[in-house]
């Protein structure tokens, strides 16, 4: 078991008893035995490094950690060495073992990492000089994709998305893995929590020795492919971890090999549920049938909470149902129209029996009201900024969404006539370079004065809109990116 991060309990800077409590979680976790920690600097409200810097301080136990480089912020060999140097400080450390470019999407992105004076070059002269040890990755990219990666030979070690969900799909990316000794962490075990909360559903994962425990027969299950090195289990209390390690780190009842066989046979019978086969491609109108039906089997189980919200249940569900489609596909289409023409061939080729026809059509229908088209994203950005008059429009806060934002003003229009303006409120990136342009703390919104600010987060959008209030008494508009319904559009 890898420690992950991402949901310690602490919610903020000034959270000193969340503080506490995670470096608790941290410091036991260390005491039984695990030595390899997932952190990314977002984490925890940002406050994972600095809870682990506590627990580092604190304990003798060996570990090992991640520094990690955010595909799109950081470009280049030197801003991979800001990165990391970053890392070291928030940590209190002078090296960490593992050097891992974050969340790759697809083969285009591997590409520029690679590419000349970028981010790999950056790693391979941190690596001679002894900052890191290891370079590696984690991917959110289409399995054949990964496959690619994995034959550049690249990388040493890979985070990968393996659970129930995605069984049968990744079990070409583990055989060739293995294959190449290339080491593998499994993220999201439990599906992002899909799994957890269908229980039910999901039971067919059980054997006799799992005590009908649908979670901890789902763990088992990815442990046992003979390629997975490391399951990454985020916790966010003490109960947690202790109930993960009594799964991840005790030997399975149930010999692996016959586990794995069992629930992929299983898991191919469940009916409505798209295994990922993809003997539905090949559509001639374009549409990428396999990985809309993959991603409508969130369609099956409950809505989770997610990104801050907490209903109405259409948009988590829609949130669901199109995250993976933006995320893992890159899959946006340009308007709501479907152009299905109800040829029929994906369904004749469906080994699950699917209504492909209709699950398009509705999927089609769905992205109409989460605005989950480029041809909204246009409209959006021309309601708010396109010839206003504006003189500079702030953009709050920096990071995720701006580089986006900006980038499809462009392709739109080109080049503004107005400013664009960074705007954060954490400190650290005060003062420093985003997407090419500076960051200011919101105490400088009113001597820079924008015409508007446009709220670009979807996660904490009600938050931040209720901190900038006071500034419109200044005349400063202050809008939302995201309009009521609306799914994000950085996921
Ligand atoms: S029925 Fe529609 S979705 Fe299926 S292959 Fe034909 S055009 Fe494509
Ligand atoms: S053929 Fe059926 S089960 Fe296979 S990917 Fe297509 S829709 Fe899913």
């Amino acid at each position: 078991m890898g420690l992950g991060t991402g949901r310690l309990p602490v919610s903020g800077p000034d959270d000193r008893e969340g503080l506490e409590k995670s470096v608790q979680i941290v410091l036991r976790a260390l005491e039984a035995g695990i030595d390899y920690v997932d952190v990314g600097h977002t984490y925890a409200a940002g406050m994972a490094t600095r809870a682990l810097q506590e627990a580092f301080r604190q304990t003798k136990r060996p570990f090992s950690v991640t520094a990690k480089i955010m595909y799109g912020q950081d470009k280049t060999a030197d801003d991979a060495r800001r990165r990391v140097e970053f890392y070291l400080r928030a940590m209190g450390l002078e090296k960490v073992r593992f050097f891992t470019c974050w969340t790759i999407w697809n083969y285009q992105n591997f590409e520029r990492i690679m590419a000349k004076g970028g981010v790999y070059d950056g790693a391979l002269r941190l690596k001679e000089e002894g900052l890191i040890d290891h370079i590696c990755c984690s991917l959110h990219a289409p399995p054949e994709d990964i496959l690619k990666i994995l034959e550049s030979g690249a990388f040493e070690g890979i985070t990968i998305s393996y659970s129930l969900l995605n069984a049968a799909l990744m079990q070409p990316v583990l055989e060739l893995a293995k294959e190449k000794d290339v080491g593998v962490a499994v993220m999201n075990p439990l599906g992002g929590g899909v799994i957890a909360q269908n229980r039910d559903y999901f039971s067919f994962a059980c054997g006799d020795a799992d005590d009908g425990d649908t979670v901890h027969a789902a763990l088992r299950f990815v442990k046992a492919h003979p390629a997975v090195n490391m399951v990454l289990g985020g916790v966010s209390s003490l109960e947690e971890l202790e109930d993960s390690l009594g799964v991840l780190s005790m030997p399975d009842p149930e010999p692996p090999a016959e586990r794995m066989a069992r629930v992929l046979r299983k898991s191919s019978e469940l009916k409505g549920f798209c295994t990922g086969c993809k003997y539905c491609e090949g559509c001639p109108q374009g549409i990428p049938t396999a990985e809309i039906m993959r991603a409508r089997n969130s369609l099956l189980f409950d809505p989770i909470k997610s990104y801050n919200r907490e209903e109405p249940e259409s948009l988590l569900r829609d949130i669901q149902l199109f995250r993976p489609l933006l995320h893992d596909h890159g899959w946006l289409p340009e308007t709501s129209e479907n152009p299905c023409v109800k040829c029929g061939k994906c369904e004749k080729s469906c080994t699950q029996k699917l209504r492909i026809i209709d699950g398009v059509e509705d999927t089609y229908q769905k992205t109409a009201r989460a605005y989950f088209t480029r041809g909204a994203r246009r409209t959006r950005l021309e309601e708010l900024v396109h010839q206003k008059g504006y003189r500079a429009v702030g953009l709050y806060p920096s990071g995720g969404f701006t580089d986006l934002i900006m980038r499809l003003y462009n392709e739109f229009w080109g080049e503004p006539d107005f400013e664009w303006v960074l705007f954060n409120s954490d400190p650290k990136l005060w003062g420093m370079e985003s997407d090419g342009k500076v960051v200011h703390g919101p105490s400088e919104i009113p001597e820079l004065h924008p015409d508007l600010i446009i709220i670009d987060t979807f996660r904490f959008d009600n938050e931040i809109e209720k901190t900038l209030a006071q500034y419109r008494e200044l005349g400063i508009k202050i809008e939302k990116l995201h309009r009521e319904g609306e799914v994000p559009w950085v996921f």
